[in-house]
């Protein structure tokens, strides 16, 4: 009989403890989140620029890097990180116009066959780089196809990292010279 009664005893002690439990964490702000619905492109909607989770050295998702100077893309269509990738992810490179005056104008990147190796970044010729990894890790999706990014979007996240300068005044593309220089090119090869 006693045993029942402190069994009964113990049952009701454990029943007002979870209860308070309970109380206390349902008003609590909650510490998990709906991943990956609630937190895609998160740190970008609130921050901007993703705080800094990890070091400046992680080899995150790729971007391409925007030349303020000229409002112009900096890639040069070299094809160097295409010919250099292990995972064939670098595809659609695209230019226009020649010599150094030539810069990209489209190019796809395969999130989700890049294994983040950096030779691409490695491999490209231009001063500050062209192609950069960014901090980004996140590579989310319900849909294989939608990792493939693309130009804009690959400068959009460029952008993020390297924003404008402040007090950088854009320089007419092309430049003067290189334009008076190219044309004199082409009058002496017309004349030989
Ligand atoms: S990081 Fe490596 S795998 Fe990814 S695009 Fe660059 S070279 Fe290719
Ligand atoms: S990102 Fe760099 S290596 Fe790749 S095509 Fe552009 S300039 Fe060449």
């Amino acid at each position: 009989m006693l045993a029942k009664l402190r069994d009964i005893c113990l049952g009701f002690w454990s029943l007002i403890v979870g209860l308070g439990v309970s109380r206390k964490t349902g008003f609590e702000s909650a510490v998990t989140e709906q991943y990956p619905d609630a937190v895609f492109n998160r740190p970008f909607k609130r921050h901007g620029v993703p705080p800094r989770q990890v070091g400046d050295c992680y080899r995150g998702i790729l971007a391409l890097r925007w030349d303020w100077e000229y409002e112009i893309p900096t890639c040069i269509a070299c094809r160097n990180c295409e010919r250099v990738c292990p995972s064939k992810c670098i595809s659609g490179i695209e230019s226009e116009g020649r010599g150094k005056l030539r810069r990209a104008t489209a190019f796809n990147i395969d999130l989700f066959q890049c294994c983040f190796c950096g030779l691409c970044v490695e491999a490209c010729p231009v001063e500050g780089k062209a192609i950069i990894h960014t901090r980004d890790f996140e590579t989310v999706s319900r849909r294989r196809d939608s990792l493939v990014v693309d130009f804009e979007w690959l400068h959009e996240r460029g952008r993020r990292y390297h924003p404008r300068p402040e007090g950088v005044a854009v320089k007419p593309w092309p430049p003067p010279e290189a334009t008076r220089r190219s044309r004199q090119g082409a009058e002496s090869g017309r004349d030989q």
